[in-house]
């Protein structure tokens, strides 16, 4: 079975799990879930390989997007094979 991520449409207004994304495993043939099961709140599926930024807490995506999370990684793992 498929694991799917999603994260609140409007992270401001999601509950404590939607609001910095969650994992679903859902069979493949079920419609993509639309609305977080928790608080009813809109969500939106993340495209699968794009990390999630569960591990900073943003504030907000944008906030996440300014971070540089995923870049951050990028070159720290450069630095590592240089080394
Ligand atoms: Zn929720």
């Amino acid at each position: 079975m498929p694991t799917y991520s999603y994260i609140a449409d409007n992270p401001e207004d999601g509950c404590l799990s939607c609001r910095k994304g969650f994992d679903l495993r859902r069979p493949i043939n079920r419609p993509a879930l639309t609305h977080c099961p928790l608080c009813k709140k809109p969500v939106r599926k993340l495209v699968s390989g794009f990390s999630t930024p569960k591990l900073t807490k943003p504030l907000s995506i944008s906030d996440a997007k300014s971070a540089g999370f995923t870049i951050l990684e990028k070159r720290c793992d450069g630095n590592y094979e240089k080394l």
